[in-house]
């Protein structure tokens, strides 16, 4: 066991393990259709029909500690995240009415992550209400939450199934023309049609690796067919390169058009555009407003554009991103 004599290795072996056990966590959960600590109410209901609001009423909320989780049945499981325990959002208050924008800033590790997460329940909160329409998400059945909320997110989560599957399970009655027009629309078409199995592609750990870029732009193609009616994009475009960037981004422009969305993101014609900004830092929003409001100001939001935001310029350098690829 090297591990014994090397802490070093061992500790980067560790984190490993932490990484790929969030990872399996997450997938061994949602194949089950189940969520750690989550449970649904008995007589839980279907988000209401029409247009979304989304609200998050005095939200504090900490990672469940790993002693709290039972592992008892999950082989696959080795190691938890042991990061948990420390309230990492505190008395977060905001609404986004339905069809409007509102865009999260902030520095790494501030918690817009976190944020993007309870919209759709994949934690419960500590205290504090999420509301979709209105209705606590606790109320609501995961299904229609499900079928309501589109998050794509920075690692492009995907089965180990066919490309064909992971499209589907957006839209299980979409048609083979659909499937492309969205891999087209997310600049993906080009690759899967060069594969010897095109869409019957396994894809995921153990399948086709796709790299991060692809990934995420398989992913998009998902939230393109799904079309649900709200959308949260936490940084979903970070591992394209500018060129891709570009034509997925017009791609997501246009399915923003007209939905309830929170979009973390880092391009300032995005923020700019959102109907309201957010500031994070440390798990509290420190300001709110529009760009130009808050360009006026002068406080953090202005501080963060002066020195970060490059709309036009190289983007900010990887390892110094406070307002993040
Ligand atoms: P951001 O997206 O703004 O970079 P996050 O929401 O990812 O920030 O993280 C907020 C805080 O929560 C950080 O301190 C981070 O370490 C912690 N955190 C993130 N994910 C987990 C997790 N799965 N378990 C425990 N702590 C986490
Ligand atoms: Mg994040």
């Amino acid at each position: 066991l090297t591990r014994l004599y090397s802490p070093l290795t061992a500790l980067a072996s560790a984190r490993m393990d932490v990484m790929s056990a969030m990872v399996s966590f997450e997938r061994v959960f949602e194949v089950l259709d189940l969520k750690p600590l989550i449970a649904e109410a008995p007589g839980a209901r279907d988000v209401p029909p029409g247009p979304v609001s989304v609200e998050l009423r005095n939200v504090s909320f900490g990672y469940p500690s790993a002693d709290k989780v039972s592992l008892a049945s999950l082989e696959e499981v080795a190691v938890l995240d042991t990061r948990g325990g420390e309230t990492v959002l505190h008395d977060i208050d905001f609404r986004v009415e339905p069809g409007q924008m509102v865009a999260l800033v902030g520095s790494s590790g501030a918690g817009k992550s976190t944020v993007a997460q309870l919209i759709p329940r994949l934690y419960d909160v500590d205290a504090g209400h999420v509301l979709l329409n209105g209705v606590d998400v606790r109320e609501l059945t995961a299904a229609s939450i499900r079928g309501t909320v589109g998050l794509v997110t920075q690692d492009g989560h995907l089965f180990h199934e066919s490309v064909r599957a992971n499209l589907l399970l957006a839209r299980p009655e979409a048609g083979e023309g659909e499937l492309w027009d969205a891999l087209r629309k997310a600049r993906l078409d080009g690759l899967i049609a060069s594969l010897p199995d095109g869409l019957d592609t396994v894809v995921g750990e153990r399948g086709y690796r796709l790299s991060g870029g692809e990934r995420q732009r398989l992913t998009i193609a998902r939230l393109l067919l799904a079309q649900p009616r709200v959308v949260i994009l936490d940084e979903a475009t970070a591992h394209l390169d500018s060129t891709s960037e570009a034509a997925v981004q017009e791609a997501l422009t246009e399915a923003l058009a007209g939905r309830t969305s929170v979009v973390i993101a880092h391009r300032l014609s995005t923020i700019r555009a959102a109907d309201q900004i957010l500031v994070v830092e440390a798990g509290r929003i420190v300001e709110r407003g529009t760009h130009t409001e808050l360009l006026a100001a002068g406080g953090r939001y202005e501080q963060l554009y002066r020195t970060q935001f490059a709309d036009s310029g190289p983007k900010p350098p990887a390892m110094a991103p406070i307002l993040e690829a």
